[in-house]
């Protein structure tokens, strides 16, 4: 596909001008030029949105201020202060790649874009960020943002989620890339999308590049980004069981290889379909747990590939009559607080014990 070199300038010198004059957009990662916390705010940004991340980054900074501080940290902290947020594996990345650093780089954050991109948990754009955001590196983020405003102001069809779409939207964010300036170059595109250039409703009356937008003239905005790649939703029917038993409430850790892994849940009985009893399961028959059963509430989470349907249900345990997993704990209720569960589950548990 053909670009001229006029259309090419255009872009970066009105985006640098809009970013030096217009963009009030205010987060205090902004203008950070260390790289841990560039790094820590990045690693919270994916996959979440930048006001729901901010308390997070604001938590962290002020709980470790440093790397070393974090990489100290007991595991149990560090996930009760992220509970909330999602995609735990994120969590555990982060922990290892804060206690490599300490302890194999003597607690220097790495200074080079490869080396940064050899971290764990680090990928193409977190590696573009903290390279250019700590050290003015020339290399430029693309994100969701970024993928956006080049296929619109471009009139780009190509799949964003293709191989050949990959390729082409990273060659040209190089190319586009203020290489005296790139910390002030990925701030702006990354503004741009986020503010003015929206996936829905784009504010095109006060977008620095309206003049030369191939969809904005062409009248193909909605049209733009193309995906090829369909989501596929699973749904799963989580059914919790607040066993308590003299203020205290059992617990246990969420096995590897699921969502919110290391996180803590009540007794937990999954059933592929809807249930409209939950004492005629196998499971629960196995369990003898029925006696005394109490439905309390439902609940709803969306996740990016799963449906998670809630169902409640309250008992006074009986230690007589029906054995528990081994790898549950009893809790006093108002010691919850010290561990982390997913969000849906401590709101829920929060309610019913006010802890
Ligand atoms: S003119 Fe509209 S569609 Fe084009 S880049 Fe600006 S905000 Fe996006």
């Amino acid at each position: 596909m053909e670009i001229s070199k006029a259309q090419r300038q255009f872009f970066t010198r009105n985006l640098m001008s809009w970013h030096h004059t217009d963009n009030d957009r205010n987060l205090p990662w902004k203008s950070e030029k260390d790289p841990y916390k560039i790094w820590l705010s990045e690693i919270i940004l994916q996959q979440t949105r930048a006001l729901q991340g901010l308390p997070y980054y604001q938590r962290f900074t002020e709980s470790y201020p440093t790397i070393r501080h974090l990489a100290q940290a007991p595991d149990e902290e560090v996930f009760r202060i992220w509970q909330g947020l999602g995609y735990y594996n994120r969590c555990k990345n982060m922990l290892a790649t804060a206690r490599h650093i300490a302890e194999e780089l003597k607690g220097k954050f790495p200074s080079s874009y490869d080396e940064i991109l050899a971290l764990k948990g680090i990928g193409p754009y977190t590696a573009a960020a903290i390279s250019s955001f700590a050290y003015g590196l020339p290399h430029a983020v693309v994100d969701g943002n970024v993928y956006r405003v080049l296929a619109r102001y471009f009139g780009i069809d190509t799949a964003t989620d293709s191989t050949e779409g990959k390729k082409l939207f990273h060659q040209l964010a190089g190319d586009l890339l203020h290489n005296q300036d790139s910390a002030a170059y990925n701030q702006a595109i990354m503004d741009l999308g986020a503010m003015v250039c929206t996936p829905q409703k784009p504010d095109c009356e006060n977008c620095p590049l309206q003049k030369h937008c191939i969809a904005y003239h062409k009248g193909i905005i909605s049209l733009l980004p193309v995906k090829t790649k369909k989501l596929v939703v699973k749904t799963r029917y989580f059914h919790y069981l607040l066993l308590t038993n003299n203020d205290k409430l059992w617990i246990h850790k969420r096995a590897e290889q699921d969502i919110w892994e290391n996180l803590f849940e009540p007794l937990l009985i999954e059933t592929s379909d809807e249930v409209d009893d939950i004492t005629a399961t196998d499971q629960f028959k196995r369990l003898k747990l029925n006696e005394g059963l109490e439905y309390i509430g439902k609940a709803k989470q969306r996740l990016t590939h799963q449906l998670i349907h809630f169902s409640f249900y309250r008992l006074h345990y009986q230690p007589a009559n029906h054995p528990l997993p081994k790898d549950g704990i009893w809790v006093p209720l108002k010691e919850l607080n010290n561990y982390g569960f997913p969000k849906t589950i401590v709101s829920f548990l929060e309610k019913i014990f006010y802890f």
